[in-house]
Formats: C-alpha cells, sequence, structure tokens
C-alpha cells in the first residue's frame, strides 16, 4: 500500500492460548465451553496463602515455538507480577513475565510483493490468561455483568513482532504464517473466532524517508485476519488525515467495530511503569538446561515453509498448489499419504484443490473426511491405467464422499469401466457418422467445429464411459475418410 508522502509502521502483539490440559500454576482443566466457574480453584481464584507451581508443559511449549521462530531463548526465566485492577482478574496482578522473557530475537518469514521478508519477533513470554465478563443487557441498558473464571490462568504466549511491518496485508500475512508455524508445533489451535490466537495491531505513521517513530495507536478487538486487515486499512487513514490537516495522532487504544467498518477510542495507553512490575516471589526463577533445549528441538515437526519449498522441489508442485496443501500439517499429511499410493503429485494436488477442499471449511477436518487418502490414490489410479474416465470420475468421487466405499468396487458395481475396446468404439462410432451424414460433409467441407458436437454425441452413446483419447484418434481417421 503506497500513503502518499507517509510511511505506515506497524508492530503486532499476539496471544496464543497454549493447548495444555491443565492451567498455567493449577491442575483446573482447561477445557474450553464448560459450566462458569466450574473449573477453578484456590489458586486460579487468587485466594490468599495459596502458591503456584509452573506447569512443565507450557514451559515446553514456549521453548518450541521460541525455536521456531529462530529466537534465542533465555537461559534464566523469571515470572513477573503485572499489577493493575478489574473484575476479571481475582488476585489484582497477573503473572507474567517483564524483563526475564523465555525467548527474544527472533523471525518469521513471509512473502510480500517485493519478495521474501523477515519479520523480526522482538520476544516470548508466558502469561496467565484473565476471566471472562459477561455483561446482561436489557433493552440497551446493562442490567447485571457475571464473571467467569475458568478461563483465568490459562497458558498464553506473547508474541511481540518488531514494527517491521509497512502494510496492513503484510500483517495478515505474518499473522497466517505464525499461527501456521503454531499449529504445526501442537501448541495452540489458532482460533481467532474462538479467541485462543489474538492479536493487537500497533500502527503509526512517519513522513517517509523519516527514521524516528510516529505515535503509535494500539488497535484490538479484531477476530479474524480480514479483521485486522480491515482496521489497519481504516486506522492508516484516518492517521494520515489528522498529520495532514496538521494535527498530532493521540497515544491511545482504540477498538475495531467491524459493522460499522472503523476504529473507537477505548482508553488511554498505561505505560509500564503504571503496572508497577516486580519478580513474583512466590515463583522460583526458572533454569533451562541446554540438554532439555535440545530434546525439544529433535522433536520438532517439519514447518510449514520449509514443507512447502519442499513440496515444490521433491513433487515439482507449482507455489500456487504447495502454498494450499501445506496450510495445515494434516492436510498437508493427506497429500503425502495419497502420492505415496499413486505417485501423481500434480494430479492428487489438483483433486484436492478442486474437489476436496470445496467441502471443508477448516482444512485441519480432513482428517475425519470421508474419502481417505488411499482411496483417492486408488481413485486416480484408475483414471491413469484408463479403466475409467475423468469425468466418470467426478461421479465416483461423489459417491466416495457420500459412502465411504472404494472407487474400485463403486466402479465395478455401477458398470462404470471406461471402455478402451476399439471394435467396440469403432461400432458405436460408425453408427454415429451414419446418422449424421450432413455433419460428416459438412467437416470434409472445413467446418472443424461440428467434430466436438460429434464427439458428444458418441459420449453420450456411451453414457461418457468411451476412452476420450480413443474416440478422438478413431473419429480423426473415419472422418479424414
Ligand atoms: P507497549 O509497551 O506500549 O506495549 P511495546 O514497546 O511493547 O509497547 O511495543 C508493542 C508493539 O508495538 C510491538 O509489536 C512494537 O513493535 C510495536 N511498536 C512500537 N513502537 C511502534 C510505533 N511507533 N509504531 C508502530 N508500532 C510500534
Ligand atoms: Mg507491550
Ligand atoms: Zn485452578
Amino acid at each position: 500500500m503506497m500513503v502518499m508522502g507517509y510511511e505506515p509502521v506497524i508492530g503486532l502483539e499476539v496471544h496464543a492460548q497454549l493447548l495444555t490440559e491443565s492451567k498455567i500454576f493449577c491442575s483446573c482443566s482447561t477445557q474450553f465451553g464448560q459450566p462458569p466457574n466450574s473449573q477453578t480453584c484456590p489458586v486460579c481464584l487468587g485466594m490468599p496463602g495459596v502458591l503456584p507451581v509452573v506447569n512443565k508443559r507450557v514451559v515446553e511449549y514456549a521453548i518450541k515455538t521460541a525455536l521456531a521462530t529462530n529466537c534465542t531463548i533465555q537461559r534464566f526465566n523469571q515470572f513477573a507480577r503485572k499489577n493493575y485492577f478489574y473484575p476479571d482478574l481475582p488476585k489484582g496482578y497477573q503473572i507474567s513475565q517483564f524483563e526475564l522473557p523465555i525467548a527474544t530475537g527472533g523471525f518469521i518469514e513471509i512473502d510480500t510483493e517485493s519478495g521474501t521478508r523477515k519479520i523480526g519477533i522482538t520476544r516470548i513470554h508466558m502469561e496467565e490468561d484473565a476471566g471472562k465478563l459477561l455483561h446482561e443487557i436489557n433493552g440497551g441498558a446493562a442490567e447485571n455483568s457475571f464473571v467467569d473464571y475458568n478461563r483465568t490462568g490459562i497458558p498464553l504466549l506473547e508474541i511481540v513482532s518488531e514494527p517491521d511491518i509497512h502494510t496492513p496485508e503484510e500483517a495478515g500475512e505474518y499473522l497466517k504464517a505464525l499461527r501456521a508455524i503454531l499449529q504445526y508445533l501442537g501448541v495452540c489451535d489458532g482460533n481467532m473466532e474462538q479467541g485462543s490466537f489474538r492479536c493487537d495491531a500497533n500502527v503509526s505513521l512517519r513522513p517517509s524517508g523519516e527514521r524516528r517513530f510516529g505515535t503509535k495507536v494500539e488497535l484490538k478487538n479484531m477476530n479474524s485476519f480480514r479483521h485486522v486487515v480491515r482496521a489497519l486499512t481504516y486506522e492508516i487513514t484516518r492517521q494520515r488525515e489528522l498529520l495532514e490537516y496538521g494535527d498530532s495522532v493521540i497515544q491511545e487504544t482504540r477498538l475495531w467495530d467491524e459493522n460499522a467498518g472503523q476504529t473507537l477510542p477505548m482508553r488511554g495507553k498505561e505505560e509500564s511503569h503504571d503496572y508497577r512490575y516486580f519478580p513474583d516471589p512466590d515463583l522460583v526463577p526458572l533454569y533451562i538446561e541446554d540438554a532439555w533445549i535440545e530434546a525439544l528441538r529433535s522433536q520438532l515437526p517439519e514447518l510449514p515453509r520449509q514443507r512447502r519449498n519442499r513440496f515444490i522441489d521433491q513433487y515439482g508442485l507449482p507455489l500456487y498448489d504447495a502454498d494450499i496443501l501445506v496450510t495445515s500439517r494434516q492436510l498437508a499429511d493427506y497429500f503425502e499419504t495419497a502420492v505415496r499410493s499413486c505417485n501423481q503429485p500434480k494430479t492428487v494436488s489438483n483433486w484436492i484443490l478442486s474437489e476436496v477442499l470445496r467441502f471443508l471449511t477448516d482444512p485441519r477436518d480432513i482428517v475425519s473426511f470421508p474419502v481417505t487418502p488411499e482411496h483417492l490414490a486408488q481413485m486416480i489410479c484408475l483414471i491413469h491405467n484408463g479403466t475409467i474416465s475423468g469425468k466418470i470420475a467426478k461421479k465416483i468421487f461423489e459417491e466416495m464422499r457420500t459412502t465411504g466405499a472404494l472407487p474400485s468396487s463403486i466402479v465395478e458395481r455401477h458398470g462404470l469401466v471406461q471402455v478402451s475396446d476399439s471394435s467396440k468404439l469403432e461400432k458405436v462410432i460408425q453408427e454415429i457418422l451414419d446418422a449424421h451424414p450432413s455433419l460428416v460433409a459438412d467437416f470434409r467441407a472445413g467446418k472443424e467445429k461440428v467434430f466436438g458436437f460429434l464427439v458428444g454425441q458418441i459420449m453420450k452413446a456411451t453414457k461418457g464411459k468411451a476412452n476420450p483419447r480413443m474416440v478422438n484418434d478413431i473419429l480423426r481417421e473415419k472422418l479424414a475418410g
């Protein structure tokens, strides 16, 4: 995006809920959607005299994320209290990390119009989530407020980017890339709508060529990638108009209102000293040993970008296909399983992109798709060895999808085997030609168009089962006469 005279500067803060079974400092369950306050205990309710104990799995997930985002892992870690008052925070402070976060100085790669770019990761730290307030609204007036502490103490990673992003679209690419990494690692489900992957976007403008940053505004309340892009686009225009009129941007937090399509002021932004951070005396410092890091490194899966590049190299796929196939680890696995049994990578990819994905809202749902990768592969083999035509394959696929049956048994049951017997085909073709003598004459007089019509008639006569290549050859031969 070109903003006349001004360059947008964007930095993103992501809060990712970790997929642990228990909370970060107690053994309460993290299961979503349970009755309010049914998953609480004195620790996560912040009762006096209780002691938090850190969940080892949280630290593991943080280390894996740090490794996958090229960060330096800080061996010496400390939790800190971030003090503020709000009814969803029973202790009056959030346990977070401040001066000694678990990871610093990393990057992830994204694709932009001007090629591959590295977006810096400033820091990653572990913290606990707060509870959830529910406001009962009657006739426009808030009557009662309720608080649900089930979410209190659910582990989060906060992942802060450098202000390296310059367009709303790049911000969207960064979020997609980061979410894919977390999903591949299995540390976060990445569901923005349900709030398990949340993004605050900081944005400022500076005159082109200026090195110092302008005053930033923090945007909240975007719960999809599209909202983030829209909110940033709106905010960049709003700030540019202010600056062009000689006004200044106020440092504040603004909320994105998706229905109104605008950002609205929420509150002035706190400075970190307002939080009176100090080391949490209830939690011992955490020293992370190299052996633990190396053990976790060896468990890292192949990450989305590496996998995409391998798909291009190993299977000769176009970038477009590879990008889509690696959006989820499960989908990429499905593709590779199918290719292992039929070795037709581009055909498998075409079927996945054009037929399979139409039926999935989330590509991770491929694991419960009725057409298994083995069945898809078998069907593709049947096309490849000439048993069925591509057209019949679409019908077979539909039946596989609704019944989960094997393609070979569908073919057998409905007698869908392609007709590749040349004497049979010659007979049918001759009948069609005999029935349309004037068209034959037209063709011989140079009207090539009738060829397609004749092929259509032959296909109709064979219920789509004629081998199209053979029909083509025999028909040409006969017409040539
Ligand atoms: P705060 O303490 O206000 O949260 P941070 O320094 O922690 O600010 O930065 C928060 C996010 O804002 C980071 O992603 C950072 O890259 C980004 N950021 C910092 N300064 C600017 C700026 N002037 N314009 C845009 N983004 C910025
Ligand atoms: Mg911050
Ligand atoms: Zn608890």
